[in-house]
């Protein structure tokens, strides 16, 4: 392939996609449940037990044998009923309730005692207590089964849990820890690189700018961006626009065991680009370099001879987003073996013109209206180098090559910033 032909978005993807699974990763780690948040789910997780495991009240109250109290209420109104005694939450489940028992005052949560198949809530009893001696009147027929939460309602035992490839968040915790569950398998983290091209670029201890110089925010973009995407992040450095500078940050980047390089700038055609001509000289294969994309047209996918694999941010900030979002992403998921998103379709608010042929990454802002439809704005200020709008925006609205207006009302894909990498 000519390195400086324009690929169009679905080709560079397919290319991605089919060299993520020359190196697809299956590795995975034992995590404490508690320390899992945001981690991905390497496997199925069934219960090992029932949940509940035992009958157990629902209410605070009195158990009572329901066919008892309701043959009395039937014939004479009300039945009064001698209490036995009493059962808190913890309590061993085996109470041995015989024939004489007719009624336990149980708590939330308590065991419910054999033969016994209903609960009274205390509020729908007259209780009455002469010398210790507790009974209680009931003058309403209680349901069997009522406020008994049976076993198993909750999970059955080699029920699924939680499904591989779940992003753990507290709602899975909260599972995973009911059916007793202290360590997960989960996805290994994917070692990867930062570094950042430009001799404008500040310091990273710097608080001011001198002339011509700006602050790095690629870098700490990155960082926290590739976090989102299973990764464990290490900032090897920048460097000024030389092909030295750069291969010892290489070099550094290779020394830490990486997977995956991310560099920001120097990709496009500007005198002092000089990354495409660096990793050539390393020897490294270009998969392709410049997409008909914006932003980010400049975009280099490339893998060294190791096969470490290096992707070639521009240095504009949103375009570099823009990379990470719609290149990286899918390269990450398909060599960990996730299935690729779904996109979300939404009405766009207002007429949009943009360039014909280039697929079009716009900073949006999708909100569900009154009638509960997803709608997207697309924001002002779509510059590639506007951080401003980027902040402000809660999606990227995806607009297709082909066309060159569209008109309000119509339904675009929108993609959330952060990769919904959930399969259920
Ligand atoms: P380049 O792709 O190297 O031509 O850079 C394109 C634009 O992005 C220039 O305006 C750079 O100053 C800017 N840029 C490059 N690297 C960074 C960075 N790490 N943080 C913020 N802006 C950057
Ligand atoms: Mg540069």
């Amino acid at each position: 392939m000519s390195i400086n032909k324009l690929l169009p978005y679905s080709s560079a993807l397919e290319m991605i996609e089919k060299v993520a699974n020359q190196h697809s990763i299956n590795l995975n780690q034992t995590c404490e449940l508690g320390n899992s948040t945001s981690r991905l789910l390497a496997e199925d997780i069934f219960s090992p037990i029932n949940v509940p495991s035992f009958n157990n009240s629902a209410m605070d109250g009195f158990a009572v044998q329901t066919h008892i109290v309701n043959q009395a209420i039937e014939k004479s109104g009300k039945i009064t009923l001698k209490v036995s005694g009493s059962i808190q939450a913890g309590d061993c489940q085996d109470i041995n309730a015989g024939s004489e028992h007719l009624a336990w005052e149980i708590m939330t949560g308590a065991p419910v005692p054999n033969l016994f198949d209903g609960v009274i809530q205390i509020e729908n009893v007259s209780i009455n207590e002469v010398d210790g001696n507790k009974t209680i009147t009931l003058t309403e027929p209680v349901q069997k089964g009522r406020n008994i939460r049976k076993l198993g309602t909750d999970y059955k035992t080699n029920e699924i849990v939680a499904y591989k490839h779940a992003i753990i968040q507290s709602q899975h915790i909260m599972a995973l820890a009911t059916v007793g569950i202290k360590k997960i398998n989960v996805i290994k983290k994917v070692r990867i690189a930062i570094l950042s091209t430009g001799n404008e670029l500040a310091k990273k201890s710097s608080t001011s700018l001198n002339s011509g110089k700006i602050f790095n925010s690629n870098q700490p973009f990155l960082k926290a961006y590739s976090q989102n995407l299973n990764c464990d992040p290490v900032f090897v450095g920048r460097c000024n626009d030389t092909i030295e500078a750069f291969n010892a940050l290489i070099d550094d980047a290779l020394e830490e065991k990486v997977k995956i390089i991310f560099s920001t700038g120097a990709v496009s055609m500007g005198k002092f680009d000089f990354i495409p001509q660096a990793l050539l000289a390393r020897g490294a294969k270009i998969h392709f370099h410049k997409a008909k994309i914006r932003p980010g047209k400049p975009i280099l996918f490339a893998e060294l001879p190791n096969g470490v694999i290096y992707f070639g941010l521009p240095g504009n900030p949103i375009a570099a987003a823009a990379g990470m979002r719609f290149f990286v992403s899918p390269f990450i998921r398909q060599m960990l073996g996730l299935p690729q998103e779904k996109r979300l379709k939404a009405q766009v608010m207002a007429d949009i013109s943009k360039k014909k042929g280039f697929r079009t990454f716009a900073k949006a802002l999708a909100f569900v209206n009154n009638s509960g439809k997803l709608c997207v704005e697309m924001l002002m200020d779509q510059g590639s180098y506007q951080s401003c709008s980027f902040a402000q925006s809660n999606c990227w609205l995806i607009l297709p090559e082909e066309s060159e207006n569209i008109k309000k009302g119509e339904l675009i894909d929108v993609a959330p910033m952060i990769p919904n990498l959930m399969v259920l």
